[in-house]
């Protein structure tokens, strides 16, 4: 195809909870570059808090002013040269940062944190998914499986990767019940996944009613608990006055990290997914006495994302079920707003053909 000489507008965030639409030239694939289609380009919380309301701008979160969106999916419509897997009507998933590609932490897949001045995040510093088109690096897409949609997809680019990661890493299974502070996106992410590992009960948190009530019903939680002074209770009370052996805070408030590590039983894990802000505790009272181990997460690999499409493929599970909000490229304005209401499940932007 010739795209060479045709528009396309995409979707910019100037700041200040403002969307902005931008024309500019569907691009050409250079040497190991692909165009995709865009057929799905999901809103991470991310977005909200270091680009939509404010331009946070500081190292991997400074935002450049590009196309916006790095949860994208799509089908690839041209290769440029030298590419060597993919090729045009593969359908993929764009693992959201191209590093440098040649030191540690990309050898190991960890683009997220790539350090050279040569890395660049799909929607941060280089154009994102909220546009009919998208250039991507070869070496950043994934196939997507038949059995997946292109919002399932999506959602994994970043917040179900996000998920997966630190569920791994923790080693969550069978044996473990599974405390998730923050119900949003990716805390819903995280019950799906850690049901799908076989974790025995989970119980959310979250002080958003809508959130909580959205969780029962997609039966991700077996108890919803609202984020009060008596959420702790609760959490004891359930587990047997132990608390659980592992726990995972997506929501990135202090009160919510506190709640996750006193939440989690002796010998336990926790980990840290939420991002932003600030936490303080009784360092020996809630970590050292309790031998607990507190892992920080980012993001995932690009190998455990693959992974992870291969076992949602696998275990026929659709990310898709916590998308509450579909919307038109044209719509941006309102699925930000949405997004940034902190009452819904998952915004995506759906293009059509
Ligand atoms: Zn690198
Ligand atoms: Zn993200």
């Amino acid at each position: 195809m010739s795209t060479a000489t045709s528009m396309m507008t995409g979707v910019v965030l100037p700041g200040n909870s403002t969307v902005a639409f931008k024309d500019c030239l569907i691009p050409e694939p250079g040497a190991g570059q692909v165009l995709v289609r865009m057929k799905a380009s999901s809103i991470c919380g991310s977005d909200i808090r270091a680009i939509y309301r404010e331009h946070l701008g500081e190292g991997p979160e400074c935002y450049q002013g590009v196309i916006a969106g790095h949860e994208p999916c799509g089908q690839i419509v041209e290769v440029g040269p030298g590419c060597k897997l993919f090729q045009a009507g593969d359908r993929v998933v764009i693992y959201h940062i191209a590093g440098c590609g040649a030191c540690d932490e990309c050898k190991h897949g960890y683009m997220i944190s790539c350090r050279s001045s040569h890395r660049a995040a799909y929607g941060w510093q280089r154009d994102g998914g909220h546009a009919p088109y998208l250039l991507a690096e070869e070496s950043t897409c994934i196939r997507l499986p038949e059995s997946l949609s292109y919002i399932d997809g999506a959602l994994c680019a970043c917040g179900f990767g996000t998920a997966y990661e630190a569920l791994r890493r923790m080693q969550v299974s069978g044996q473990d019940r599974l405390l998730i502070t923050g119900l949003g996106p990716v805390g819903l992410a995280a019950a799906m996944l850690g049901r799908a590992l076989g974790v025995s009960s989970i119980i959310g948190t979250d002080l958003s009613a809508h959130r909580l009530s959205l969780a029962i019903d997609l039966e991700l939680v077996d108890l919803a608990v609202e984020a009060s002074d008596g959420a702790l209770e609760k959490i004891l009370q359930y587990s047997g006055g132990h608390g659980c052996e592992a726990s995972i805070d997506c929501s990135g408030a202090a009160p919510a990290r506190l709640l996750a590590l006193q939440g989690t039983r002796a010998w336990g894990r926790c980990a840290y997914v939420g991002e932003g802000g600030t936490v303080s505790f009784e360092v020996s009272k809630y970590l050292i006495h309790k031998q607990i181990m507190l892992y920080g997460s980012w993001v995932t690999s690009l190998r455990h994302l693959e992974e992870l499409v291969e076992r949602l493929d696998r275990w026929k599970l659709h990310p898709e079920g916590i998308c509450t909000h579909r919307l038109p490229l044209s719509d941006a304005g309102k699925a930000y707003e949405l997004a940034a209401g902190g009452q819904s499940g998952k915004v995506c932007i759906v293009l059509e053909d």
